[in-house]
């Protein structure tokens, strides 16, 4: 058997904690991004990139995603969200406000997850103001913990970043979230908790999310905060007046599936490792056999790790 195939910018929808039935736009090649964070469940960043540029395209974007809607409304699945949820950082994209107007066409929500990094750039908030949702990451505001947990490009500024969040707070009419990432022993003392609290309050996001690192990391070093830890920061959060909420959980639901079970499974381990169990849920679906998977792990395409004890996929590319 011949094993095809060609990377696809539209995914999912995939289950998301925050959004519902997401369905992925990954506007952005492997793995375009200005951080190389220790938790990146796609691994380090080998080219750390701050210019904004084409990539694919708005054209292109907005036929994958058209696409991409067509056949999930052809199996009749549900869809909450079309989001900007690339392997990188999609502000990079340059036409990511275009793409968002062109996309929000469809009908759906559009929501832009980003690491905020580039927030000091006036284009890149204004792309985002036509976004109905925002997710913008505040993993820590000490500059030590921020270039440990982040590991930026040399050219980046937090103070940068926290004033680009202040204005995109006062300016943004959709909804802005905000994500924290605890790793333990890196970011999650009761002092960056307090700091980061502080921070997050004057951003009045409509949602604090926590999360840990629940799929492989970057680093082998990465590990998830024990629940007393977790608790504790939930405890600064909301006694700022956040309205807070811990993801320490996987995903639960089906990934969609649209026909190319091969194709899907590809393009959402793009950006996001599946468990071995919602793999062979899909790849059972689909009616294929698991020598289908075999096949794609043998060709390089596909690689498996294990991390606290679970089996994951994640995407290879030859050329990182
Ligand atoms: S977690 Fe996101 S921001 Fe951090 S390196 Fe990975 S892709 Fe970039």
């Amino acid at each position: 058997m011949i094993i095809m195939t060609y990377e696809r910018i539209a995914y999912g929808p995939v289950p998301s904690r925050r959004l519902g039935r997401s369905l992925g736009i990954n506007n952005i090649p492997p793995k375009f991004c200005s951080y190389s964070c220790i938790y990146c469940q796609l691994g380090r960043t080998k080219d750390m990139r701050i210019e904004r540029r084409r990539f694919y395209g708005p054209e292109r974007i907005f036929h994958d995603v058209e696409a991409q809607v067509m056949a999930v409304n052809e199996m009749g699945g549900p869809i909450d969200h079309l989001t900007f949820v690339p392997d990188g950082e999609p502000t990079l994209d340059i036409d990511l406000g275009r793409e968002i107007e062109m996309v929000r066409d469809l009908g759906y929500p559009v929501a832009v997850i980003t690491n905020s990094s580039l927030l000091g750039d006036e284009g890149v908030s204004e792309d985002l103001s036509g976004a109905d949702l925002v997710s913008v990451k505040v993993d820590s505001v000490d500059e030590g913990i921020w270039k440990k947990v982040n590991r930026p490009h040399g050219s980046i500024g937090l103070k940068d970043i926290m004033d680009g969040l202040m204005d995109l707070s006062g300016s943004f009419k959709g909804s802005l979230i905000t994500e924290t990432m605890l790793v333990k022993g890196v970011n999650d003392s009761k002092e960056q908790a307090v700091k980061t609290a502080e921070f997050i309050r004057g951003l009045d996001p409509k949602m604090a999310y926590i999360t840990v690192p629940i799929r492989p990391p970057a680093e082998d070093s990465v590990e998830v905060p024990p629940d007393e830890t977790i608790l504790r920061v939930i405890r600064e959060y909301s006694s700022r007046k956040l309205r807070v909420a811990a993801l320490t959980d996987r995903e639960f639901g089906d990934f969609t599936y649209t026909g190319d079970v091969k194709n899907d499974i590809l393009a959402i381990t793009s950006v996001h490792p599946m468990r071995e169990d919602s793999v062979r849920e899909m790849v059972e679906r689909s009616g294929e056999g698991w020598e289908m998977i075999d096949e794609i792990l043998d060709v390089g395409s596909l690689t498996m790790m294990e991390y606290q004890g679970v089996r994951f996929y994640r995407r290879k590319f030859n050329s990182k």
